[in-house]
């Protein structure tokens, strides 16, 4: 069986991300991947969570708080500044990160992810992660502004160095009404 977008994308983190890792999850929306990130990198691993909006970090927190979990941070902060809160040894132990792009289903459709910050983040994400870590991208675009987004973060990921990463796409392709898809990057041993 083929693995849908979301099982896949868990998929390639469980692959890359160890235990004790240090891991980020640019976008917590409902918390889903939070929690998700928060088991793979086990008790001695961290996850910190960003967002900008009210409600996904309010929805992040209750779900945090349901499954008990300890080893996650949730910062109301763009990812674009995302490394900026990891101390040294946090950075170096950097395994992994997962983007969902687009906006928070069932809340403010006006708040959407925006390539040149989406970018930014990215960029500074790759810099520190570890050899062998993982930068996941589920790439929504089917909402307004959505097809830019898309087309800046294809332009990018087609020219990063394949010296230094691997860049996978997945995505069904007979799927009507613009489907998710998923843009891995991997960061190859030197
Ligand atoms: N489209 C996906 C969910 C995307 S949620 C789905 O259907 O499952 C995207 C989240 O990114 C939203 O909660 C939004 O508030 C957040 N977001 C937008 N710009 C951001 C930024 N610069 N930094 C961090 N989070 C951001």
């Amino acid at each position: 069986m083929m693995k849908g977008i979301l099982q896949f994308s868990h998929y390639l983190i469980e692959e890359a991300v160890n235990k004790g890792d240090t891991v980020i999850d640019a976008t917590c929306g409902n918390g889903n991947d939070t929690v998700f990130l928060s088991k793979v990198v086990g008790e001695n691993g961290h996850v910190f969570g960003f967002d900008i909006q009210e409600q996904a970090i309010l929805n992040t927190q209750g779900k945090l708080a349901l499954h008990k979990i300890k080893n996650a941070t949730i910062i109301k902060d763009s990812h674009s500044n995302a490394i900026h809160h990891l101390t040294v040894d946090q950075l170096t132990s950097l395994g992994g990160s997962i983007f969902n792009l687009g906006y928070l289903p069932g809340s403010d459709k006006g708040i959407v992810t925006k390539s040149e910050t989406t970018i930014l983040a990215i960029e500074g994400i790759l810099t520190h992660l570890k050899e062998n870590g993982i930068v996941v991208l589920v790439v929504y675009h089917g909402h307004a502004g959505g097809d830019v987004e898309k087309r800046n973060i294809m332009e990018y990921a087609n020219h990063l160095d394949q010296k230094q990463y691997s860049v996978l796409y997945y995505g069904f392709i007979n799927q009507k009404n613009n489907p998710p898809f998923i843009i891995a990057i991997e960061k190859k041993t030197r």
